[in-house]
């Protein structure tokens, strides 16, 4: 699909993609893309205190303040945390979403991560990737959003740890450094309070900052740079072949460090 300025992140909850590729995003907005952020759920099993209902409102709140600060859009899928599955009427809201956003380029989690929600979200997303070209997948929205021109180029985010439930590592095969957008990357995180002051209260420190630089740092350090968000991308048929992100990116993307 060719480049029409506009990138979605497309995850499972309200805090996922701050962690996984929020620098990516600042990067690609500075060069003057237009983001769009999505979550399936709106995080209302984010709280030992506060009911479903009334976290998901605080957790809604706190993703469009986020978003704000990349003049982002952001789209909630509605669904529930923990409950996100396969069924018709999930599959075509998250076909809407993207046609709403008409990327040209998607974000999404890995294909293999520590939980069911972020690895069903991550196929939903290649799903919709795949048919919302298609005039025939009818949404069922009034009105509907036009179908996508053509698949977007699609990429996997590292998942959480960097590890499959195996415990074994992920490698990513594109590495973008974030070393010097860490800054807001953070302040995209802290939008998220209710997250960070559970685990505040339960670690003692401030683990929802120190865990994603630790994560960032794992997939920076080996590549020589402080910082490093990795991706896989989605190469199976009639998908985008060429790596678009890193051409986009020049600068910021790193190799391994074996092969340099
Ligand atoms: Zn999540």
């Amino acid at each position: 699909m060719t480049d029409n300025g506009h990138v979605l992140a497309f995850m499972a909850h309200p805090d996922d993609i701050e962690i996984l590729c929020a620098g990516t995003l600042i990067h690609l907005r500075r060069k003057g893309y237009t983001i769009h952020l999505a979550t399936m759920t709106a995080g209302d099993g984010g709280s030992a205190e506060l009911s479903g209902p009334d976290i998901a409102r605080v957790r809604l709140q706190e993703a469009r303040a986020s978003a704000a600060l990349l003049d982002a859009s952001y789209h909630c899928a509605g669904e529930k945390d923990f409950l996100i599955c396969h069924q018709p009427a999930v599959i075509q809201r998250v076909v809407e979403i993207v046609r709403i956003c008409q990327p040209f380029l998607v974000f999404t989690h890995s294909p293999s991560d520590y939980m069911l929600d972020h690895e069903v979200t991550s196929q939903l997303v290649r799903n919709a990737c795949f048919c919302a070209g298609a005039p025939n997948m009818l949404t069922d929205a009034l009105p509907a959003a036009a179908p996508l021109a053509g698949i977007p180029y699609l990429y996997y985010a590292a998942p959480v740890e960097n590890k499959d439930i195996w415990g074994h590592a992920v490698p990513c095969d594109i590495a973008i450094d974030t070393s010097d957008v860490m800054a807001l990357k953070e302040t995209m995180l802290k939008c998220h309070a209710s997250q960070r002051e559970w685990l505040l209260k339960h670690h003692g420190i401030d683990e929802f900052v120190e865990s994603t630089r630790r994560w960032s740092a794992e997939i920076g350090n080996p590549r020589g740079v402080a910082y490093a968000e990795g991706f896989r991308q989605h190469l199976g048929h009639a998908y985008p072949q060429d790596d678009k992100l890193s051409e986009i990116l020049s600068g910021k993307g790193l190799r391994d460090a074996q092969e340099r």
